[in-house]
């Protein structure tokens, strides 16, 4: 009984890895025509200084509305982008609608791009400083994230690549800080402008001793650096009020907003602009 239960397990397992292997060949084909089709789109979320909660950028997030399947998020589809190696089309894509849509808004706040490994070995630095001169973005107001899984592959090419891109005047931040196999001795190698720490962390730090003394060590590290800290995953007032007591630099997450689409943002944008500047308020009539 126990035995032919075994291997009905065994010819139930089989089927369900080609179901994988066959959905994920199909989204490769997919994803190749949905550059093409106008399916792919990025969203923005917020990010604000901790103790004065001024915006001060936002992060691109890429979006895929696949017209039978729905939306499929990245971590469902970068992965296969970069096996396929279409992630360096797609990458570009992205960089050049992310800077487009910033060089648009009233007002010089940062976008923030995510970088994939494979796009490292393709030119990077170049391809940013030819974006930036034809989207009119001013190199200062885009800020390149990347993760640790992109570094080590080849860190002497990588901390070339690094030093490049910001040679062309745009700030380099470490994502996902905290999660990689040596975050440490990368901040030591990579001279980052930013280090975002990990969502896993933040969320955490109610919970788990750990995960806050971690996040407390993370901020102390970034002040003797001199580097700034950025907090992922940001959801409840108890997480922001920790982060600003323990002297984090900035926050995103959706206490302060989920990624939106590009015309919410501007809208929004458009807002922050007019209540800087009640003079050009037209919205508020005269009394
Ligand atoms: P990431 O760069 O670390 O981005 C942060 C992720 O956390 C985003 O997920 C964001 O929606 C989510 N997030 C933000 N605030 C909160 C919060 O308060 N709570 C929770 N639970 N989550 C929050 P998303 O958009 O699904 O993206 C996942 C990952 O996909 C990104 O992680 C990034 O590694 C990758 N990705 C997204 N867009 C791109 C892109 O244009 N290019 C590349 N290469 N990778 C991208
Ligand atoms: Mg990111
Ligand atoms: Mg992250
Ligand atoms: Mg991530």
């Amino acid at each position: 009984r126990a035995k032919s239960l075994g291997r009905g397990k065994i010819c139930t397992y089989e089927p369900s890895m080609d179901e994988a292997n066959r959905v994920r060949a199909e989204l490769a084909i997919d994803l190749k025509r949905a550059l093409a089709g106008n399916e792919l789109e990025l969203h923005y979320q917020v990010q604000n200084d901790t103790s004065t909660g001024d915006i001060v950028g936002f992060e691109a997030l890429i979006r895929w509305n696949h017209p039978q399947k729905g939306r499929i998020p990245p971590d469902a589809f970068i992965p296969i982008a970069e096996e396929t190696g279409l992630i360096v089309e797609i990458g570009d894509w992205v960089l050049r609608t992310a800077c487009t849509t910033a060089a648009q808004w009233r007002l010089p706040f940062k976008v923030a791009v995510n970088v994939a490994p494979m796009q490292l070995n393709h030119d990077l630095p170049r391809r940013v400083a030819e974006i930036l001169k034809q989207t009119g973005l001013a190199p200062a107001r885009l800020e390149i994230e990347l993760t640790e899984t992109g570094i080590i592959a080849d860190r002497q090419h990588a901390l070339h690549v690094v030093l490049a891109l910001k040679a062309t005047g745009v700030t380099v931040a470490m994502d996902d800080f905290g999660t990689g196999y040596s975050s440490l001795s990368t901040l030591q190698a990579f001279p980052f402008d930013k280090i975002k720490v990990d969502k896993s962390f933040i969320q955490a730090v109610e919970t788990s001793a750990h995960a806050a003394a971690i996040v407390k060590a993370t901020l102390l590290l970034g002040r003797s650096l001199n580097i700034p800290v950025l907090a992922e995953g940001v959801e409840t007032t108890r997480h922001l009020d920790f982060l600003r007591e323990e002297g984090c630099n900035s926050v995103q997450g959706y206490l302060f907003g989920r990624p939106m689409p590009v015309e919410i943002v501007n809208r929004m944008i458009d807002d922050a602009k007019a209540s800087n500047q009640p003079a050009s308020d037209t919205r508020k009539a005269p009394t």
